[in-house]
Parts: structure tokens; sequence; C-alpha cells
């Protein structure tokens, strides 16, 4: 379990330095609008490999929380974001990296 936990962990500090680093080189998207259909995004965001918003109807792909993300994108933090959805962020960003 311990190594679980670590693992999880390590995910979470590599997202959180991803998001900054993208910041920072002014590569972090806007996340009002969907990048498809281009209307507003609500309760549940999708993300494509370079973390662009769509609704999760619009790319089919795996759907978050929008205020997580808001939150992650935001302050730089993952403590919303659930261990699964983790999993899977880790996943989308490490493509488009
Ligand atoms: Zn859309």
């Amino acid at each position: 379990m311990a190594k679980i936990a670590q693992k999880q962990e390590i995910k979470r500090v590599i997202i959180e330095a991803i998001i900054k680093i993208l910041e920072f080189e002014g590569r972090l998207p806007n996340l009002n609008r969907c990048i498809v259909c281009n209307k507003n995004i609500e309760k549940e965001l999708s993300l494509t490999k370079t973390l662009f918003p769509t609704h999760p109807n619009c790319s089919n792909l795996i759907s978050f929380p929008t205020n997580q993300i808001k939150e992650l994108f935001i302050n730089k933090t993952t403590i919303l974001i659930e261990d699964e959805n983790i999993n899977s962020l880790y996943s989308i960003i490490l493509k488009g990296f």
C-alpha cells in the first residue's frame, strides 16, 4: 500500500510541475470554452493531450470535474483531484508534454 501511495504522490508532483512549466511558457489554455464547438464549458470537461478543454460529448475523451481542473490550472495544486483521476490526467499530460 505504501508503494502505491508513493507512486500517486510522485504523479501529483509531476502533474503540478508540468502545469507550472506550461504556464511559464504561456502554453496553459483557458478553460472557459470547448475548442470543438466553442460553447461554454460546464460542470464536466475533457482535456486534449495539449490540455485544451472540450465537452466530454464533443471529444469522447475521459471527463473530469471542471472545478478540479480549474483549481489545478489556477493554484497549481492537485488537492481536489481523486487518485483515479490523477492516473488519467497523468497519462494525458505525459502524452502532450
Ligand atoms: Zn463542445
